[in-house]
């Protein structure tokens, strides 16, 4: 379980998270809404530590991981795909997918059942990252996030620039991945409709605030 509490983030001067706190349960997914700039991303980052929190805590099955780099929280268990889509666009797809193992121990071979929720990676082996579409990239990311077998997955909006038909693929990834109960998943999304139909809880933001919070049922 991910428990965060009253985190604090500035840009220079601006404050820009503002003591948000929520928590996120294994086999749930967690939405968090809101306009552009309201800190979603932000907050994300910080869960990730890829930048320096201000205030608050952040804890993980009970362990405070706030203090902690970005790599020891991949090895602990976080799974990041952040917002557009970052892979490596001159390594192949498997040797991204090897990028995803890269807090293991040498030699872990990719999860067979990576290919099962993407079947199309599988085809794509060896092709440059850089040379799939944007939405075989996009399942691509996601794919390497769960090599490593996350308890707790951050997705920023990964049906940004994706069509209808690769949004339900990713969707129907989602909700496989909750059925397991194997991990938390935290996902920032800007299409409400796509949202609604994952979400279990849902938190709205505004100017780096928790503002509405309930059951993704009642959204
Ligand atoms: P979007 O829906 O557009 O992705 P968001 O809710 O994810 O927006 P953030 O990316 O978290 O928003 O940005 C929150 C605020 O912080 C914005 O005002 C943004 O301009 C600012 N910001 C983000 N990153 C930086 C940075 N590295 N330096 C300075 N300001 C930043
Ligand atoms: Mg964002």
């Amino acid at each position: 379980m991910l428990s965060v509490k009253d985190l604090q983030q500035y840009y220079g001067g601006s404050h820009i998270l503002r003591g948000p706190a929520f928590e996120a349960r294994v086999g749930e997914v967690t939405v968090v809404l809101g306009r552009n700039g309201v800190g979603k991303s932000t907050l994300l980052k910080c869960l990730m530590g890829l930048v320096p929190l201000r205030g608050g805590s952040i804890a993980l099955d009970g362990a405070a991981i706030e203090a902690l780099p970005p790599y020891v929280r991949v090895r602990r268990g976080v799974g990041y795909v952040p917002q557009g889509r970052e892979i490596f666009g001159r390594l192949t797809v498997e040797e991204n997918l090897r990028m995803g193992l890269a807090s293991q121990p040498a030699g872990t071979p990719i999860p067979a059942e990576l290919f099962e929720l993407f079947p199309v990676l599988k085809q794509m082996l060896g092709r440059r990252g850089g040379d799939l579409s944007g939405g075989q990239q996009q399942q691509l990311a996601i794919a390497r996030a769960l090599a490593a077998n996350p308890k707790l997955l951050l997705l920023d909006e990964p049906t940004e620039g994706i069509q209808p038909s690769v949004i339900k693929d990713i969707g129907r990834v989602i909700r496989k991945l909750a059925a397991r109960r194997t991990m938390a998943i935290v996902l920032v999304e800007q299409y409400v409709d796509f949202a609604a139909e994952l979400a279990d809880h849902y938190l709205i933001m505004e100017r780096g605030e928790i503002v509405q919070r309930g059951h993704g049922a009642d959204m």
